[in-house]
């Protein structure tokens, strides 16, 4: 590894990624980057970082909010052309950028827009009417449960004699 490198830690505000505002319902807490770059040997930038993000989609069955939290590494390595892949550091992802630059926006945008569910849904004990059935389940579950198991018992055993 050549140079000591940058890092970087930052937020990035949902409204700066117009693929990703337009992808969520409203805009909510920003999206925290923490990435670290350097020059390889090679003059590849190779980027190790990670994003935290939590957005609010709409749930495809109840069609209500839900929260979705993307917890994301990146591990790429910035190319100003296409090399052959054994000059890639392993584990690093070529990403070629012809202009030798790139948005930091970008790169956020594109990293979630991958990790977005594309049908998200809530889990069942979540999710609108199935929420309901849950709570109705529970609500008769602890309806048996406060009916003691021995109520009733001393009667039995008294008429059993
Ligand atoms: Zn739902």
């Amino acid at each position: 590894m050549g140079g000591a490198g940058v890092a970087i830690d930052t937020e990035v505000s949902i409204s700066e990624l117009p693929r990703v505002a337009a992808a969520v319902l409203h805009d909510t807490r920003p999206i925290r980057l923490r990435i670290r770059a350097q020059e390889s040997d090679r003059g590849i930038v190779l980027i190790d970082g990670d994003l935290q993000a939590m957005l609010v989609l709409t749930c495809q069955r109840c069609l209500d909010e839900m929260s979705v939290g993307i917890d994301s590494s990146l591990r790429l390595a910035l190319l100003s052309q296409p090399i052959e892949e054994d000059l890639i550091p392993a584990g690093y992802e070529p990403l070629v950028i012809p202009a030798g630059k790139v948005r930091l926006a970008d790169l956020v945008e594109d990293e979630i827009l991958l990790e977005l569910p594309i049908a998200p849904r809530h889990a069942d004990q979540d999710c609108g009417p199935l929420k309901e059935n849950v709570k109705a389940l529970k609500g008769s579950a602890s309806k048996t449960e406060t009916t003691t198991p021995f109520a009733g018992l001393a009667d039995m055993m008294r008429d059993a004699n």
